[in-house]
């Protein structure tokens, strides 16, 4: 079966869905510092040719949790969906380019915009972040 980067309706608009082993998903659509959905709406567009019309994730550990940005189709009346605003779009690629440039410039050093991450993260122990256990042994 061939990769399917999103879902395709028969007129050509795409949704792409980004499922996650999390509670909720609603908290997504606040944090700005989170560039995973414009860059995967900027991706189906860009890399796979798709008219995007729905980014959407998807929370699966306790129940189905849908929000997004997007068109909000009838399956999904109760998830939380954000009009796509070209704004959206361009703030995270201007976020996405400054960082990219920051890093080829030689900035490494991990400067994670929320501490609480650092308690769940796979890599703390051996994160050179010295922050990283403070906020795990304080519980952030
Ligand atoms: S422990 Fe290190 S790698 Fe993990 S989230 Fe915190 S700063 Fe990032």
């Amino acid at each position: 079966m061939p990769y399917r980067p999103a879902d395709q309706t028969g007129d050509g608009r795409a949704f792409v869905i980004d499922y996650k082993y999390s509670p909720k998903t609603r908290d997504k659509l606040t944090d700005e510092n989170l560039l995973q959905g414009p860059l995967y709406w900027l991706a189906a567009e860009k890399a796979f040719a798709l008219h995007t019309a729905g980014m959407y994730y998807c929370a699966l550990r306790d129940r189905l949790e849908y929000a997004g940005w997007g068109e909000k189709p009838d399956c999904l009346e109760k998830a939380a969906v954000e009009p796509f605003t070209n704004q959206w779009l361009e703030a995270a690629v201007e976020r996405s380019v400054r960082s990219a440039g920051e890093i080829a410039a030689g900035r490494i050093a991990p400067d994670p915009s929320d501490l609480s991450r650092c308690r769940r993260c796979e890599f703390r122990d051996v994160c050179r972040f010295e922050g990283a256990a403070i906020a795990v042994a304080e519980g952030a």
